[in-house]
């Protein structure tokens, strides 16, 4: 997710109902996790440059199209350590289908949004990245979490897996 171009938000607003919106439709996935895209646009301001709020304006929800068959040839999950004792399943793992990330994104240019980050759920544990979240994040970027409470928090996620993901405030504005 993510561009090089982006730099590390320091807030992160939905608009309206939508942060509701989003724990509902990922929430529906359980026991599976729900994973969405988060299209928006960031509110630089030349005269606070340190600000870079983000703004979610559309939940863009995604199939979880997770298969251990995908990742036979590239199983890098012997090597991390479980968060808990699961066997990888979609309960535990998350992958957006890339067709569904382009059109997203077309979509997105067409109406002056740009993808943000992405969503997805924890339905067995809390809202923070796993080891698998971490070792799976090869750019930086926003990695939005909602664990089956409902409770929602913002990561910024470093591609160097040694640093740890940076907490960013999710809260919702008009
Ligand atoms: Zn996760």
């Amino acid at each position: 997710m993510g561009n090089r171009y982006m730099k590390m938000p320091t807030l992160i607003k939905f608009e309206g109902g939508l942060m509701v919106s989003l724990c509902e439709s990922l929430l529906a996935e359980a026991p599976e996790e729900g994973c969405a895209l988060l299209l928006g646009n960031q509110e630089l301001s030349s005269l606070y440059p340190i600000k870079n709020d983000w703004r979610i304006k559309k939940v863009w929800p995604c199939c979880n199209v997770w298969s251990k068959e995908i990742f036979n040839f590239a199983d890098i999950s012997s090597e991390i350590k479980e968060d808990h004792e699961m066997s990888p399943s979609r309960k535990t793992r998350f992958l957006i289908n890339p067709k569904e990330h382009l059109k997203a994104h077309l979509w997105a240019r067409k109406h002056n949004l740009q993808i943000l980050g992405s969503a997805h759920s924890h339905p067995h544990g809390v809202a923070v990245p796993s080891a698998v979240d971490k070792a799976w994040t090869f750019s930086p970027g926003l990695m939005v979490i909602v664990s089956a409470s409902g409770n929602v928090r913002g990561w910024w996620m470093q591609s160097n897996q040694s640093l740890t993901p940076k907490e960013v405030a999710c809260l919702t504005v008009k």
